[in-house]
């Protein structure tokens, strides 16, 4: 059993406080439903109030209360807040078909309605690993920890809550056929050999390419022409949860690469990089094979060429030349995606992604965005404030048009 040293008790008796003011606001403030749920069950002559034994996902045993009710659930957990069997923020309460951490952990934090690993979950950070963010959160617990976590939580339970939601392996949104995929499956499927079916080709899918394909419908024929197209941001997860769909993971290239370098690696699967400014391919080449020592990059190429011309013929003949297993195309779009079905033919690749701007983040050019923006599915927000000229089109126009024909518009 690891032993995690406890924190300065400070922080627990403040976080006390704040739970019992929260809890106690809150049950005050629906105190008419709960009398009007009440009388109901007595009515009904129910039980009011029921118990049930669970765990958390250090597997220590809880019993806790709930309303025998299905309006708002939340108001039973509440009670258990007070009572200080739990905390607004925590280590997860496990659903009843869910595995606990097997190397257990002592600690103060108690088990919470919050945690950090159901905050990655609601926004399908695909790095999500329920056993290291249960560390992490034991690690970081503070008073500033707890209060960033109730208002993430809040903020992600109201954009994306779909626990309850189907989560098919495909579905359909504005006409573009998207793979819901976890990031796993999805690095499995890049590394697995064609035989002789040709190059397989993979796309991500994000607000800015819905509206790319409102504009031009030879785009979404592009796109539905891929192997796999992948659910990439917060945009497609809002849009898939108004269709009564949960997305699996948010797949983008900058989250992908790093699984499938390491298991190009242990495969020993050769990377082309094209794509990006002189020098950028490279430098983002460089990173990784010292991020993943023994990773084999075939080549690089910049992203500034003739898509149509001799140009073009000589990066193909360079990426066959290479051997490489998968090409990495960061063009932008709709370029990349144009270029990649202009070409699969001629290209001997396994797999081909398009993969926009991942070179410029791999190579330090651009930073990413930080963490606590990605838990929220806010990345976009960074981008727009790193280059805001360029982005405004796509953000300040872009989302409140792809909101506003997800909300208000029948399109399918
Ligand atoms: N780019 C390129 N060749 C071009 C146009 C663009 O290599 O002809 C690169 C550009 O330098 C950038 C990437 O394509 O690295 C596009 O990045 P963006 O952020 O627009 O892509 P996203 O990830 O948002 O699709």
């Amino acid at each position: 059993m690891r032993v995690i040293p406890e924190q300065f008790q400070l922080t627990f008796v403040v976080v006390r406080v704040v739970d019992v003011l929260l809890a106690s606001l809150s049950v005050l403030f629906c105190l008419p439903l709960l009398i009007v749920l009440g009388i109901s069950s007595l009515c009904k002559r129910e039980p009011f109030i029921v118990h049930y034994s669970t765990i958390d996902c250090l597997n220590r045993p809880l019993r806790l209360t709930r309303i025998n009710s299905k309006t708002l659930p939340i108001l039973g957990i509440l009670l258990n807040v007070l009572e200080g069997s739990i905390s607004f923020c925590g280590i997860e309460i496990l659903a009843s078909d869910d595995e606990p951490n097997q190397s257990l952990v002592k600690t103060n934090v108690k088990a919470g309605i919050f945690s950090l690993s159901m905050l990655h979950r609601l926004s399908g950070l695909a790095a999500y690993n329920r056993d290291a963010l249960t560390l992490q959160s034991i690690n970081d617990y503070s008073i500033k920890y707890y209060l960033l976590l109730i208002i993430k939580s809040v903020i992600n339970k109201c954009l994306y809550r779909c626990t309850d939601l189907d989560s098919p392996k495909r579905f359909v949104l504005f006409g573009v056929k998207i793979n819901n995929t976890h990031l796993q499956s999805a690095v499995d499927w890049v590394c697995k050999e064609n035989g002789d079916k040709g190059t397989k080709l993979g796309f991500f899918v994000n607000v800015n390419s819905f509206n790319i394909c409102a504009d031009q419908p030879t785009f979404k024929k592009i796109i539905n022409t891929a192997d796999r197209v992948f659910a990439d941001g917060s945009g497609v997860r809002l849009g898939a949860r108004h269709k009564g769909i949960r997305l699996r993971d948010n797949v983008n290239g900058t989250d992908l690469l790093p699984p499938l370098c390491e298991q190009a690696n242990s495969d020993g699967m050769s990377l082309y990089l094209l794509g990006a400014g002189h020098g950028i391919a490279s430098q983002a080449a460089d990173t990784l094979i010292k991020q993943y020592p023994g990773l084999k990059i075939a080549g690089t190429h910049h992203g500034y060429f003739d898509k149509y011309g001799d140009d073009s013929n000589g990066v193909i003949d360079d990426i066959n030349k290479s051997g490489a297993d998968i090409l990495l195309v960061g063009l932008g779009s709709p370029i990349q995606e144009q270029w990649l079905i202009d070409n699969r033919l001629r290209l001997n690749t396994t797999t081909a992604l398009a993969v926009g701007g991942l070179f410029d983040f791999f190579s330090n050019t651009i930073p990413r965005a930080p963490l606590w923006m990605r838990e929220m599915g806010f990345e976009w927000i960074w981008r727009l404030l790193q280059d805001p000229v360029g982005k405004w089109h796509r953000y300040v126009i872009g989302n409140p048009r792809y909101l506003f024909r997800l909300w208000l518009t029948y399109e399918d």
